[in-house]
C-alpha cells in the first residue's frame, strides 16, 4: 500500500487519492496489514527435522498475496501510463523509479515467497537486503543525476539535527560534569538532591531543544537553500506593481525584475504582441542577444501556455528554447488572444525549475495577462487623445487662418462700399439739385405730367442718397470713423420737411401720410444729418410695407422731461418670432422680402447706432398683419445748446 501511494504522488502529485476506488483500497490494505498481527496468515511454526526454522502458512495468505500483488501491479501500472505521457527531466526520473520498482517487485516476491515453497528453502529471503540495497542504489542515482528527490531538504534537515544534537551534548555533558566535578565533589549530598537536580537539567534540556533547532534551521536552511523564496511574497509584490502602475513600460521591465529576482533567474524577456506582431519588449538581466530578433513566426511554435525545457525531450519549441538559451515560456492569454510572451532563461544556481516556481508563474501568467491588456487599452486611449488633440490643433489652425483671410476680404469689401459710395454721392447731388431746379421752374414752366416724372425721379434720387448715406455710415462704423456731430437741432422743422418730400410717394401709393406738428417744440442737441436719416428711414419703410388703402401716422411729442418721435402704421407688421432679430445688419423679415424685394436690411441698424450715439432710445412695437410703430426718444436736457462730438465703433 505504502508503494501505492508513493507513486501515486510522487514525484509530482497527479492522482486523487480521495475517490472511492482509492479509498476502499486504502481502507482494505489497512484492515489486511492489521490482521497480520493476529496470526491470520500463518498457523504457528516449527523446526523440521535438520533444525531449520519453518513458518507453517494458513489459507488466508492467499488474500495477503493477492493484495500485494495486487498493490505493485496498480503501482507499475500507475507508474508506466505516466512514464508514458510525460516528457524531459520527469521521463527520465520515472524510467528509473520503474526499473528499481520492477526489480525490488519482482525480485522480492520470487526468493521471498515462490522460491521458498517451490525449493521448500528459506535460505532464498537472506538474498532481498540485496535488492533493497539495488533499489537504494538506482534511486540514489537519480536523486544525483535526475534531480528525483530534493536532495538539499535531506541534507539540510540532517545537518540540522546533528548540530542540535552536538549542542546539546556538550551542553549538558558539560553541565553534568562541571556541577558533579566542582558541587558534589567530597561533599555526601543525598541521592533526593542530585535526583532533582538531574531532572533540573533534563528539563532545561528539553525546553532548550526547540530554540537551538530554529537557530540551525534557519543557519541550514540558508546554506542549502539559497533559492528559496515566499510565493505569496513575490504575488504580493507584482500585485503592488500592477495596481499602481499602468504603464505598459514600467509594468513588464518591473514585472520581469520581480520575478528574475526573487526566481533567481539569470534573465527575463517580455513580449507584449500587436495584431500578431511584436510591438514592445523588455528585458531584465543576462540574456542571449538573439532572443531580441525573435520572429513572429516563431512564437506560432509555442501551444502551450507554460513551457518548461526541462519537460520537452525533442521538437521545434526545444530546439528553439535551446538555441536561445531560455528554460522557459509563457504565453499570456485573456479571452481576446494571446496578448504576449514571457521568456525566462535559467536558474543562477543552476537547478530546474520547481513545482513552487512552476505553479507561481502559472498564476503570474493570469494576472500578467490582464495587466498587459488593460495597459495597452489605457495606451491606446492616451494616443487616441493625442491624435484628438493633434485634430483640434489643425483645425483651429485652419480656422484662424480662414478667419483672418475673411476679415481680410471683409476690409476689402468695407473699402469697396466706402469708395463706391463716395463716389456715386457727387453725380447723385447733382442729379438730385438739377431735378430740383427743374421742378421749381428755374428752366421755364413744366407741364403737370412733365412735372409728375419729374417728380418721381427726383424722389427716386432721393431715396439713393439715403441709401448711400446708410452704406457710408455702415462702413464708417466699421472703421471707427462714425463721428457724431451734435448742433440745436429743430426736430419739428426737420420732420415736416422729410414728410413733405414723402408725400408724393404716399399719395401714389394710395397711402394718408399724416403728421401731427406740435405747436411748440424744443431745440434738442443733435447730429441733423443722421437724425435725418433716422428719421426718413422710419416714413419710408411705413411707407413701402403698407398696402395700399392704409394709413401713416407721424408723431412728434415732447413730454415728461423726454422727446418722443413715432411713426405709426397699418402695415404688415413684423412677425413675434423674428422680432428679436430686427435691427441686426442686414436682417429682413420673409414678410417684408415679398413687398419690397428690393432692400437692404441696414436701415434699422443704422437707425439703432445712430439713436445710441445721440443718447437717445429706440421705440418699436409691431403685431405681424395689424402695423408698426417705430421711433425714438432722447432726454429733453440734451436741449442745451452746447456742441458735443462723439465717436462710436462697433
Ligand atoms: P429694408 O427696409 O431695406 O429691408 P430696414 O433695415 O429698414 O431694411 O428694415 C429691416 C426689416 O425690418 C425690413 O426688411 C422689414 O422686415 C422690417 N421692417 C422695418 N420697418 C417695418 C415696418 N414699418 N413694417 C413692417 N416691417 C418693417
Amino acid at each position: 500500500m505504502a508503494f501505492f501511494l508513493f507513486v501515486s504522488i510522487f514525484p509530482s502529485v497527479r492522482s486523487n487519492l480521495n475517490k472511492l476506488p482509492t479509498r476502499t483500497y486504502i481502507y482494505l490494505s489497512l484492515a489486511i496489514g492489521i490482521l497480520a498481527l493476529f496470526g491470520v496468515y500463518f498457523k504457528g511454526y516449527e523446526y523440521s527435522t535438520d533444525g531449520e526454522f519453518k513458518l507453517l502458512a494458513a489459507p488466508p495468505i492467499g488474500v495477503f498475496m493477492l493484495h500485494a500483488a495486487f498493490s505493485i501491479g496498480w503501482g507499475v501500472k500507475r507508474l508506466i501510463s505516466r512514464y508514458r505521457v510525460a516528457a524531459g527531466v520527469l521521463r527520465n526520473q520515472l524510467l528509473y523509479l520503474i526499473t528499481a520498482s520492477i526489480l525490488l517487485l519482482v525480485l522480492v516476491p520470487l526468493t521471498n515467497f515462490l522460491l521458498p515453497i517451490a525449493f521448500k528453502n528459506n535460505t532464498f529471503i537472506s538474498l532481498s537486503p540485496i535488492y533493497t540495497f539495488l533499489f537504494a542504489s538506482i534511486i540514489a542515482y537519480a536523486i544525483v543525476r535526475q534531480k528525483l528527490f530534493d536532495i538539499r531538504l535531506v541534507v539540510a534537515r540532517s545537518a540540522a539535527y546533528a548540530l542540535v544534537l552536538a549542542t546539546l551534548g556538550v551542553i549538558y555533558g558539560g553541565l553534568v560534569f562541571s556541577v558533579s566535578r566542582i558541587i558534589f565533589s567530597g561533599s555526601d549530598i543525598s541521592e533526593l538532591v542530585r535526583q532533582a537536580i538531574n531532572v533540573i537539567f533534563a528539563l532545561f534540556l528539553v525546553f532548550s531543544i526547540q530554540p537551538i533547532k530554529r537557530f540551525f534551521d534557519r543557519y541550514t536552511n540558508r546554506l542549502f537553500y539559497r533559492d528559496a523564496y515566499d510565493s505569496q511574497a513575490v504575488l504580493d509584490e507584482i500585485n503592488a506593481l500592477l495596481t499602481s502602475q499602468i504603464s505598459l513600460k514600467i509594468i513588464t521591465h518591473d514585472s520581469l525584475r520581480i520575478v528574475c529576482h526573487n526566481l533567481k533567474v539569470n534573465g527575463g524577456h517580455f513580449l507584449v504582441m500587436e495584431k500578431a506582431s511584436i510591438y514592445r519588449t523588455a528585458s531584465y538581466g543576462q540574456l542571449p542577444e538573439s532572443i531580441t530578433f525573435v520572429h513572429p513566426e516563431d512564437l506560432k511554435l509555442f501551444k502551450k501556455n507554460m513551457i518548461f525545457v526541462d519537460n520537452l525531450t525533442r521538437g521545434e519549441a526545444k530546439e528553439f528554447l535551446d538555441k536561445h538559451g531560455l528554460s522557459v515560456i509563457l504565453r499570456l492569454v485573456t479571452q481576446d488572444g494571446v496578448v504576449g510572451y514571457i521568456f525566462l532563461s535559467g536558474k543562477q544556481s543552476g537547478n530546474i525549475y520547481s513545482q513552487q516556481d512552476i505553479d507561481l508563474l502559472g498564476i503570474l501568467s493570469d494576472e500578467l495577462a490582464i495587466a498587459v491588456q488593460n495597459a495597452r487599452a489605457f495606451e491606446e486611449i492616451q494616443q487616441f487623445n493625442i491624435t484628438l488633440q493633434q485634430k483640434i490643433d489643425e483645425a483651429t489652425r485652419e480656422l484662424r487662418r480662414v478667419n483672418t483671410r475673411l476679415r481680410e476680404l471683409d476690409k476689402t469689401k468695407d473699402e469697396f462700399i466706402s469708395m463706391a459710395s463716395h463716389q456715386l454721392r457727387t453725380p447723385l447731388t447733382a442729379v438730385k439739385g438739377y431735378l430740383s431746379m427743374v421742378l421749381d421752374g428755374d428752366t421755364g414752366p413744366v407741364k403737370k405730367s412733365q412735372k409728375e416724372m419729374v417728380q418721381k425721379a427726383f424722389s427716386g434720387a432721393q431715396r439713393m442718397v439715403y441709401l448711400i448715406g446708410d452704406m457710408l455710415n455702415v462702413s464708417r462704423l466699421q472703421t471707427g470713423k462714425f463721428v457724431i456731430e451734435n448742433h440745436p437741432t429743430n426736430l419739428a422743422d426737420l420732420v415736416e420737411g422729410e414728410i413733405a418730400q414723402l408725400q408724393e410717394t404716399a399719395a401714389a401709393r394710395n397711402l394718408k401720410l399724416v403728421y401731427h406738428r406740435p405747436d411748440k417744440f424744443p431745440d434738442l442737441n443733435l447730429d441733423e444729418t443722421k437724425i435725418r436719416q433716422v428719421v426718413m428711414n422710419f416714413i419710408d419703410n411705413a411707407i413701402f410695407y403698407t398696402p395700399s388703402g392704409g394709413s401713416v401716422t407721424t408723431e412728434l411729442t415732447a413730454s415728461e422731461g423726454e422727446a418722443r418721435f413715432t411713426v405709426t402704421d397699418t402695415g404688415i407688421g413684423i412677425p413675434a418670432a423674428v422680432q428679436h432679430r430686427l435691427f441686426s445688419k442686414f436682417y429682413r423679415a420673409d414678410n417684408a422680402r415679398k413687398m419690397r424685394p428690393d432692400g437692404t436690411g441696414l436701415g434699422l441698424f443704422m437707425a439703432k447706432k445712430a439713436i445710441a450715439a445721440q443718447g437717445g432710445a429706440t421705440i418699436f412695437k409691431s403685431t405681424e398683419g395689424k402695423g408698426s410703430t417705430f421711433g425714438f426718444s432722447f432726454p429733453l436736457k440734451k436741449s442745451s445748446s452746447q456742441h458735443e462730438v462723439a465717436a462710436l465703433k462697433t
